[in-house]
């Protein structure tokens, strides 16, 4: 069901000997009906690695695929931000890059990129491998292949519709396995003045903001701009620009080019500089991020402590993500008391996080379990705002109906308790 990697799964170089061990932890997008099935979910290792060679974190044991992805359901139509985030993005191709083919967009999710982009008359194709997620582009007028981004789909995409002007992927290319395989995909289909724009979480901001919560199975690969330039090199790419967008914490969004002549924007030097400063290529960070997860452990015991000390409220969880998964095994919260955690998500609810076996309720759930819980009722609840992303929105949400006394808690980019 998983693999352990003894070589750098971009350059087959070999790994460096400091390695990141979290604790296992089940795959953090499987939910389960019972509380029972959830707590015995079957856990794997998670542990960062580092390539001695391009310099590429990566998860050591990789969970097969098939198991962490056929029943993905993540829609990023249904967040506000990747609406207007992904808008954007068709408006900048539509306003400075000219498209005489087509776009393709590789991992096309549930289809609002391309429908960005056919509303300003650009001609956009996508490949997804969810048939869910598929249908639904199809239904709504879409080109959209059902597949993985193989060579099979590439040369069906090619023969019918020739090379793309622009390939794009993003937040994908942590995902994938065989990343080679991908460029060397794109570089085939990819026009020889094509661009190819794509968007990966930045493993700075696990560094920095502590955001370790974004490393579980699914995501393979944790990029930096460093190693990216090496490894797009490989497939004939330059990589001639780099912006930083506000994506999951922190992305970067690589402009590369086939184009050997093209200029190379300072963004590049500047990131690249950035990150050598922060030792993002050497085996030092894996030390530094270790050290920062258990200074953010330190502070939620001391929180759960004081908590535990000075109050008899009760305790809810805000936001089911993946990420909590990992958060909750890695700073011990397993098993507390808590009442269950409020997802807003319909697929979500009346399941059970794997690993802590928490229940995942609706809004109206958790109001009726409070009204008849005297402890709520009489001390209010300490609410564990989990998707700091979405810390402000939940907050304003909370406000309207907790009952009195209650607090909330968020845990980055510090663990700190707010007002609800
Ligand atoms: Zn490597």
């Amino acid at each position: 069901m998983f693999k352990t990697l003894s070589n750098c799964r971009l350059c087959a170089g070999d790994f460096y000997n400091k390695t990141l061990k979290l604790k296992d932890t089940p795959p953090a997008n499987e939910l389960y009906p019972t509380r029972i099935a959830a707590r015995e979910a079957q856990k794997f290792p998670l542990e960062l690695v580092m390539c001695s060679k391009c310099k590429h974190v990566q998860l050591k044991h990789i969970v097969n695929p098939k198991r962490l992805f056929d029943e993905y359901v993540y829609k990023s139509g249904t967040s506000n931000f990747f609406i207007n985030h992904f808008d954007k993005l068709a408006e900048l191709i539509a306003s400075k890059y000219p498209v005489s083919n087509y776009v393709l967009e590789v991992g096309s999710n549930d289809g609002i990129l391309l429908s960005s982009l056919l509303k300003r008359d650009i001609k956009a194709i996508g490949v997804e491998p969810s048939e869910y997620l598929a249908k639904e582009c199809v239904g709504n007028n879409q080109i959209v292949y059902n597949s993985y981004f193989d060579e099979k789909t590439v040369n069906e995409i090619l023969s019918t519709h020739g090379k793309a002007s622009i390939v794009l992927g993003n937040n994908v290319f942590a995902h994938i396995e065989d990343l080679r395989e991908a460029f060397k995909n794109v570089s085939k289909i990819l026009d020889s003045d094509g661009l190819f724009i794509f968007e990966v979480a930045h493993l700075k901001y696990i560094l920095t903001d502590g955001i370790f919560d974004t490393i579980y199975h699914e995501h393979m690969s944790y990029h930096t701009a460093i190693s990216m330039e090496i490894f797009c090199k490989d497939f004939g790419f330059k990589m001639i620009s780099i912006e930083k967008i506000p994506s999951h914490g922190g992305s970067l969004r690589f402009f590369l080019s086939k184009d050997q002549k093209i200029q190379v924007d300072s963004s590049v030097q500047e990131i690249v500089e950035e990150e050598k400063v922060l030792k993002l290529d050497s085996e030092k960070v894996l030390e530094l991020i270790e050290e920062k997860i258990n200074m953010i452990k330190l502070s939620v015991s001391k929180v759960m402590n004081d908590f535990q000390m000075k109050s008899k409220s009760r305790y809810i969880g805000y936001g089911a993500p993946a990420k909590v998964v990992t958060f909750l095994a890695q700073m011990d919260l397993e098993k507390i008391d808590l009442v269950g955690i409020i997802d807003d998500n319909l697929s979500k609810q009346n399941k059970y996080l794997p690993g802590s076996g928490f229940e995942i309720i609706s809004t109206e759930q958790m109001k009726q379990v409070l009204l008849k819980d005297e402890a709520a009722r009489d001390f209010g609840v300490i609410c564990f705002i989990f998707p700091w992303n979405l810390k402000a929105e939940i907050v304003k949400k909370l406000h309207s109906w907790v009952p009195n006394n209650s607090n909330g808690v968020v845990f980055f980019p510090m663990v700190e308790k707010v007002e609800i």
